[in-house]
């Protein structure tokens, strides 16, 4: 039987196994082993909003995977750990003097609203006005960066700086960004929003360079109270671009203003990024979005054409919603169609009239795991078998990436997931295969041809594509 603190690393150690890394890194290592005593474990969480979300999400799971351990009935409580309150006044002072040189008063949101004056207009921030909370739909794949999103809105620069969201392509990263944009600003209209892209950034950097405007380029970014940085993923391998915003980011964190940044990719698996860029990006809260699930993806749907004033049968939602597995905004994108489709030719919205559009195959099934396992193995020449043990002979461990590969693009499976269909591989193992197939198909023909052989005998293009 484990000692009295062994039991929380024990719990951790079964848990790591079992959560994806980021909810493991965000949720669970933070948390420390406080007392246990009379089938009670204590734990400290960092924060109240952390220690909620344990008890929320995870105090079953613990209670379980403990009295397993302890073979005795074990019951949690999740505290939190004090002294975090702390450099609410620190920060103001530091904001206080980086505001002096601003017509701007500084603003404390634990104050509440402020008496008005005229919003910077250099602040308006560029804001698509659709994405803001109310019509972000939250599902099981983006619950915690919803939350995340939330809390950052409510109170900036606090528990969670900065906040790095990440996820794949189209799947509300910048939708999720500005919502925190339009919140913060509804909350308190005179916050000083500031949203830029990636891109943007390091376009306004070049310039400042050439016309000498370094100052006011960093006035203006270091000015900001809540700062948006969409794609920072494309920061990677630009050396100047980085120490700029090394300093910048520096200059905002200190002051106690909220820094909120998206990427396609955790900030330790983006390339050519410096050190001390990934170890900044990381210090706050890392949270992701993964591809959402059938009901999520209907419940976008319903959304959107309720916003639209349209109303679509049911079956209708769930078929497209069944085609357009692994990106929201392919998944608008054959919505629009098929309500443009339907209004051009006069047909009705139902399935039957708007399929053929969609799918031209006319086949009404999304491919399943074993299929894909199949047609790998088939093509590889290779055993089902094979791909599930942990050979690493060559042709099985090609087939393996490529069965993970196709999986991801071709069915709604999480990484997770996917690596369990893999004899319980580890959902690292599986991201890192995908991202090798992905380098490899424009470099390895035989390998594409292969690829798209399986393809083929799947119909996943013809299925996705349209
Ligand atoms: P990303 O920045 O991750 O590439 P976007 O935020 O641009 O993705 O989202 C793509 C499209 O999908 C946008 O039109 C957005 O409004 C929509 N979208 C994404 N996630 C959601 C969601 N959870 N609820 C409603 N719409 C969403
Ligand atoms: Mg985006």
């Amino acid at each position: 039987m484990p000692t009295r603190n062994e039991l929380w690393t024990k719990v951790q150690q079964l848990l790591q196994k079992n959560l994806s890394k980021p909810s493991y890194e965000t949720w669970i290592r933070p948390a420390e082993f406080f007392d246990f005593k009379d089938g009670c474990l204590i734990l400290l969480a960092p924060n109240s909003f952390s220690s909620d979300w344990l008890r929320k999400n995870y105090s079953q799971t613990i209670e379980e995977i403990a009295s397993e351990i302890f073979g005795d009935q074990v019951k949690v409580q999740i505290k939190v750990k004090k002294e975090f309150s702390l450099n609410k006044n620190n920060k103001k002072k530091t904001l206080s003097n980086v505001d002096q040189n601003n017509s701007f008063a500084s603003r404390d949101n634990s104050e509440g609203v402020k008496s008005k004056q005229t919003p910077i207009k250099k602040f308006l921030p560029s804001l698509n006005l659709r994405y803001n909370f109310n019509r972000f739909v939250v599902g099981p794949n983006s619950r915690m960066a919803h939350a995340a999103a939330m809390a950052v809105a409510e109170s900036p620069g606090r528990e969670f700086n900065p906040l790095f969201i990440c996820g794949g392509v189209g799947l509300g990263k910048t939708h999720l960004m500005q919502s925190i944009g339009h919140y913060r600003l509804e909350i308190d209209p005179e916050a000083k929003v500031a949203y830029v892209s990636t891109e943007t950034f390091t376009n306004d950097l070049i310039v400042a360079i050439r016309k000498d405007g370094m100052q006011a380029f960093r006035n203006r970014y270091r000015e900001a109270d809540l700062i948006l940085v969409d794609d920072i993923q494309f920061i990677e391998g630009k050396e100047y671009t980085q120490e700029e915003f090394f300093h910048t980011f520096n200059a905002l964190h200190e002051a106690g203003r909220q820094i909120v940044l998206t990427s396609d990719r955790p900030p330790s698996q983006i390339p050519r990024l410096q050190e001390r860029l990934i170890s900044r990006f990381s210090m706050g809260l890392i949270a992701d979005i993964q591809a959402p699930d059938l009901e999520t993806r209907m419940a976008i749907l319903q959304k959107k054409a309720e916003h639209e004033r349209m109303r679509l049968p049911r079956d209708l939602i769930q078929f497209i919603a069944g085609r357009f597995t692994s990106n929201i905004r392919e998944l608008e994108g054959a919505f629009t169609r098929a309500v443009a489709f339907a209004s051009i030719t006069g047909l009705p919205m139902t399935v039957e009239s708007v399929a053929p559009m969609l799918d031209p195959t006319g086949q009404g099934v999304e491919v399943t795991p074993k299929q894909v396992m199949e047609k790998v193995a088939e093509v590889f020449g290779v055993t089902e078998e094979e791909m599930r043990s942990a050979s690493r002979r060559r042709p099985v461990s090609q087939a393996r990436q490529v069965g993970m590969y196709l999986m991801r693009h071709g069915t709604d499976l999480s990484l997770p997931r996917i690596g369990e269909s893999f004899g319980g591989k580890d959902h690292t193992t599986v991201m890192y295969a995908i991202e090798q197939v992905e380098k490899k198909l424009s470099s390895e023909p035989q390998l594409a041809s292969q690829v798209q052989k399986v393809k083929d005998l799947l119909q996943i293009d013809s299925r996705k594509r349209r």
